[in-house]
């Protein structure tokens, strides 16, 4: 007779690997499930790098979030003794006119994050890489950076496991239950027993629940480019170039990192996407587009190669605040997903958060909660 666990998890992306790793360590007997691998190309961790920054805004839920995820990020390198995080600083380019980096400037003041003000001037000396055209002043995070995503995601799996977590590669079938479930079925007819169940299946959850979470979530297509650097050129990796935002044209980049090249992507919402169906090539329209602003912002690398592309999904809630709680219908299937194209570097928060939810020791977040997603789309998280 098959072990009951206390949870199976579904999804070992950044939100189900944390979630399992973080109940294991509150005891639990957990079962970790994914179709194609913890951090697989087509997962929205699967990327190389994902950028860590505390400025979000007026939005203090999310800056206290993401603080709570760097200590736990760091607890988590010191016990594995993998370093997951570049600390390359995270640079706001702003216009007078940008409200949301003078928020962020004073919640950040204000909750003693370290955090300087920079005049254009001073972006220019500190960071002669960029062009600063209509660029008015630079917010920079010290503390900021870029994880190691797909390496960290796989990290937290392998020690998850070595806690006593089952890892199974199989895909689970869209749950039929009544008020509550019993088990999940695999494809390969596997029958998996718990108690819990969490769903953290990113941009796939609307397929899994059509008729709720799928009115409610909007994955979108992103793209992202990487350029070539100058030959032997040093003033593209860290230290000499931090993580970055621009809001005159919402893109961001990082530095290179592992010798990719550097990294820039959209942060607009692009078309509505399938996960599991659609082809990861990039758009020449994009290309066309994101070589204009390496020119704009990079005017050393005009000319630069394209060394890699990607493509992956916003997991987009309505307003881009995560959905976490309980099915709507079914008692003990949990949700843990709308990472809204921000969420990776919260993972660990996350987790806790999940786990704290069904160990009953959590205070639940209203704007996390399921009755708060609309099934019109209206970003108002960034
Ligand atoms: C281009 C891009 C840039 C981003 N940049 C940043 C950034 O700089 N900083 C940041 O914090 N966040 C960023 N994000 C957002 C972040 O990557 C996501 O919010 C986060 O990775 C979501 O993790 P997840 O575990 O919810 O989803 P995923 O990583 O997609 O994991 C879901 C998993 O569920 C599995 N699954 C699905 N269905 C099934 C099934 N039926 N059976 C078994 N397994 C199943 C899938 O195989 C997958 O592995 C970015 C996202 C994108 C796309």
């Amino acid at each position: 007779m098959r072990q009951r666990y206390d949870v199976a998890v579904v999804g070992a992306g950044a939100f189900g690997a944390w979630t399992a790793y973080q109940l294991r360590r509150q005891g639990k007997q957990v079962a970790l499930l994914d179709a194609y691998g913890p951090g697989h190309s087509r997962s929205s961790s699967g990327g190389e790098t994902r950028i860590m920054r505390m400025g979000y805004g007026p939005d203090e839920l999310y800056t206290c979030f993401a603080l709570r995820a760097m200590k736990l990020w760091r607890e988590f390198m010191r016990r594995s003794g993998q370093q997951l995080f570049l600390r390359t600083g995270m640079l706001w380019l702003a216009r007078k006119q940008d409200r949301y980096p003078r928020e962020s400037l004073h919640i950040l003041t204000r909750l003693r994050v370290p955090c300087e003000k920079l005049s254009r001037a001073e972006v220019s000396q500190r960071f002669p890489q960029f062009c600063l055209r209509g660029i008015d002043w630079g917010l920079l995070e010290p503390e900021g950076g870029v994880l190691l995503a797909r390496r960290a995601v796989q990290a937290v799996v392998a020690q998850a496991v070595a806690d006593g977590v089952e890892y199974i590669g199989e895909a689970v079938q869209s749950p039929r239950a009544g008020s509550r479930l019993d088990a999940i079925l695999t494809n390969t007819g596997r029958r998996v027993a718990a108690r819990e169940f969490v769903f953290a299946c990113g941009a796939w959850l609307p397929r899994i629940f059509a008729d709720t979470v799928g009115k409610r979530m909007f994955p979108s297509r992103q793209e992202v480019f990487f350029f070539s650097v100058a030959a032997g050129s040093s003033s593209y990796t860290p230290p000499a170039m931090p993580a970055w935002y621009s809001y005159a044209d919402n893109i961001y980049g990082t530095p290179d990192v592992e010798n990719r090249g550097i990294k820039i992507g959209f942060d607009g919402h692009g078309p509505k996407f399938d996960p599991e169906t659609a082809d990861r090539v990039v758009t020449q329209r994009g290309l066309r587009s994101m070589r204009q602003y390496v020119r704009k912002y990079f005017p050393e690398l005009r000319d630069s190669p394209l060394s890699e592309t990607r493509v992956c999904a916003y997991e987009n809630t309505s307003n881009g605040d995560f959905l976490i709680d309980r099915h709507p219908d079914v008692e003990n299937i949990w949700i843990a997903g709308g990472g809204s194209g921000h969420g990776f570097k919260h993972a660990p928060a996350v987790g806790e958060y999940v786990a704290g939810l069904i160990c009953g020791d959590a205070r639940p977040e209203p704007r996390f909660a399921y009755a708060t997603k609309a099934t019109v789309k209206n970003r108002d998280v960034y």
